[in-house]
């Protein structure tokens, strides 16, 4: 069995660039693994979204980032996701295709975790995936922690009142324009 550690983006420094906050994920995600017991360890980098129509995809940038840094290429896998509720979905479906695994670590900012925990327990509790959780402090600025407390409140209070899959349906219609460019400052 496998462990995977799930990284998701944030978002674009430049065109060809990740922010540091996704690179700060990542560092955090490579000393996880060195310490790690079991070598077994497979990365999934999602963020499958360009700065611009037909640019190099987050994903992209974020697996030559982690292969500069000594990580085997075939160890690492692109996973689909645009935001907070479709990277849980997507990767952790993806990965139970894929991967013969029975743990997920998500690494990743801890306003990113407030907002989108609720649904990385889900999907992991689909799949029967025992989910780990690694928090990267020090990211993101004032309207980051503003926005994503929010999002963690709404996102919160719809699961609890049974709102979850129209909340959903609500944040992809959003979080589809990404996927013809986002240039927007995730980390502000
Ligand atoms: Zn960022």
């Amino acid at each position: 069995m496998k462990t995977i550690i799930a990284i998701p983006a944030c978002h674009f420094e430049s065109a060809y660039q990740i922010c540091a906050t996704t690179k700060a994920r990542l560092v955090a995600a490579i000393r996880f693994a060195q310490a790690a017991t079991s070598k077994d360890v497979i990365y999934v980098v999602s963020g499958d979204v360009p700065y611009y129509q037909g640019g190099t995809p987050l994903n992209h940038l974020m697996r030559s980032y982690l292969v500069e840094r000594g990580v085997i290429a075939d160890n690492i896998l692109l996973g689909n996701g645009l935001g907070i509720a479709d990277d849980s979905k997507n990767v952790v479906h993806e990965i139970a295709q894929q991967v013969q695994a029975d743990k997920i670590i998500v690494v990743s900012s801890d306003w990113y975790l407030w907002a989108a925990l609720p649904f990385w327990r889900l999907r992991a509790k689909t799949h029967n995936i025992t989910l780990g959780v690694i928090t990267v402090p020090g990211t993101g600025g004032w309207r980051t922690w503003l926005t994503y407390l929010a999002y963690g409140t709404i996102i919160r209070i719809s699961f609890v009142f049974g709102l979850r899959m129209s909340l959903e349906r609500a944040l992809l219609h959003i979080q589809n324009k990404r996927r013809s460019g986002f240039q927007w400052n995730g980390c502000a």
